[in-house]
């Protein structure tokens, strides 16, 4: 498989997460259950009463940074920030209180640094980490700690962020260079969990209704990605969790799109994926991956 497959596969995949999880955003595991019974379609609705196949911040973030990237041909701190608030005043159907606080913060200083704290941990910049993870893809260590902390330090300055989307950058750069599930495994999501016991996703309970709080999110996505075996199950399986589901859904997706490729990808789910919102996210793919072999 192509590297250039993987990435469109994790774009795209990210998107459809987001779709799919935003119908069941905030309900529990119980609730989801009783209405849908299993939710597996692409058909909008939730508390945001979205059109089926629309999507919400966390691709949209990830849409704005990508372009800001495109422009500059290199993550760039500043450029990440401007894009981040044009995409706040064009009023987007949803925005978490951490990005939203950050980024009036930035209107004020013009820092795209926003001041260290350890009550930032939320996904908010772990659940857009994909265009870096793109533009970045086999460059040096340090550069892509870099641009990973450049994006992310926009609105979540933390270090359970940071180490959550570093080690999120990681696991899509060695899926797309074909790296199998268990490399994934021991390579990156032990470590994580190793150096912050808050990551540590075997030995606890289902991670059943997962918050917003960065670690929650990627327990309930370690757990579902590292025990399925397909991008469906997978999807399915995380958004099922209820609690915040578009993103852990987007974090899923991004995941399995990279280790399974698009041939993995339902024929349904890619057809009700809004039209607009899934052509960006393959150029943006192919565009991406385009600026990391220039550098
Ligand atoms: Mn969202
Ligand atoms: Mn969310």
């Amino acid at each position: 498989m192509f590297v250039s497959d993987r990435a469109s596969a994790a774009y795209l995949g990210l998107a459809i997460g987001d779709a799919l999880g935003s119908t069941v955003e905030f309900m529990t595991p119980r609730e989801i259950a009783a209405k849908y019974g299993t939710h597996d379609k692409l058909i909008g609705g939730g508390w945001l009463h979205l059109k089926p196949g629309q999507v919400t911040d966390d691709t949209t973030m990830s849409l704005a940074l990508g372009n800001a990237i495109l422009a500059q041909g290199k993550v760039d701190a500043l450029a990440a920030a401007q894009a981040f608030d044009a995409w706040m005043r064009a009023k987007p159907v949803d925005i978490g209180n951490t990005v939203r606080r950050n980024l009036l913060q930035f209107r004020k200083t013009g820092s795209p640094e926003a001041p260290y704290s350890d009550h930032d941990a939320g996904n908010g910049a772990a659940m857009r980490v994909l265009p870096v993870a793109l533009a970045t893809f086999g460059q040096d260590e340090d550069t892509v700690r870099a641009a990973s902390r450049a994006q992310a330090h926009v609105t979540h300055h933390c270090a359970l962020s940071d180490a959550a989307c570093e080690c999120l950058v990681s696991m899509v750069h060695d899926a797309l260079r074909g790296a199998g599930k268990n490399d994934l495994l021991h390579d990156h999501a032990h470590p994580l969990a190793a150096r912050f016991p808050a990551f540590k996703f075997r030995a606890v309970k289902p991670a059943r209704n997962p918050s917003g709080y960065v670690a929650d999110t990627l327990q309930a996505v370690f757990q579902s990605f590292f025990d399925t075996d397909d991008f469906q199950g997978c999807l399915v399986d995380v958004v099922n969790r209820g609690g915040d589901a578009d993103t852990t859904g987007a974090i899923a997706g991004m995941l399995a799109g990279a280790l399974y490729g698009m041939e993995e990808i339902p024929e349904d789910w890619l057809k009700k994926l809004d039209t607009e919102t899934g052509s960006a996210c393959a150029m943006q793919a192919h565009s991406l991956l385009g600026i990391s072999s220039k550098n």
